[in-house]
């Protein structure tokens, strides 16, 4: 079955391929809706009404980003949007300088909103918490993987993990999984 996914973001398309698995072909298209909701939840259903008015078939949508406890729940939906991509892991590690490790708490929050031709809408959420190490490591995944180091792992940073690991534990995978059982 064909699934819409409102997203520009090659990566996150793979993730969710992965995650959903065979019974699903994930094609993506970005809607480009500007994501003026103030949680993950409401931009994930902004991204996916944009989606099913353009295809007329069921579409989902995902927001993401990770929530910094020293920078009480930033970034958050701003994740993207605060800096320019090249300084996120940059000006995570300067806001965080001389924080000590106990403090550098982080959870990487994602909702995936399904919205069917007729109206009908569902939204979830999946979290993982980690923590943020004092510098990248890894070449695996995307974003802020190099400095996020899940607390249910190995001491590993998610970069350093395979995408089987990975998906394992990510918020994204908890989300899609839970709205998986739902479409
Ligand atoms: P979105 O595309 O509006 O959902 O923004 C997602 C933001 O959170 C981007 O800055 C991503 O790099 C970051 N992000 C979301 N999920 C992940 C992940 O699995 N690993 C690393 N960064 C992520």
């Amino acid at each position: 079955m064909r699934l819409w996914l409102a997203t520009g973001n090659a990566h996150k398309v793979a993730e969710v391929q992965e995650i959903l698995g065979g019974r699903y072909v994930v094609v993506a298209s970005d809607t480009g809706v500007e994501e003026s909701g103030v949680t993950f939840e409401a931009n994930a259903l902004l991204k996916a009404r944009a989606l099913v008015a353009l295809t007329g078939e069921v579409a989902l949508g995902d927001d993401s980003g990770i929530e910094i406890d020293h920078l009480q729940g930033g970034p958050g939906i701003h994740s993207a949007r605060w800096t320019a991509e090249g300084d996120w892991i940059p000006r995570v590690l300067r806001e965080l300088d001389g924080v000590p490790r106990e403090a550098r708490g982080c959870r990487y929050v994602c909702a995936a909103a399904a919205v069917w031709p007729d109206g009908q809408e569902v939204v979830v959420r999946g979290e993982v918490a980690g923590r943020i190490v004092p510098a990248p490591r890894g070449a695996g995944g995307f974003g802020y993987d190099p400095i996020v180091a899940p607390l249910e792992g190995d001491g590993r940073t998610f970069a350093e993990m395979t995408a089987p690991e990975k998906h394992a534990i990510s918020h994204r995978s908890r989300a899609f999984g839970k709205l998986a059982r739902l479409l």
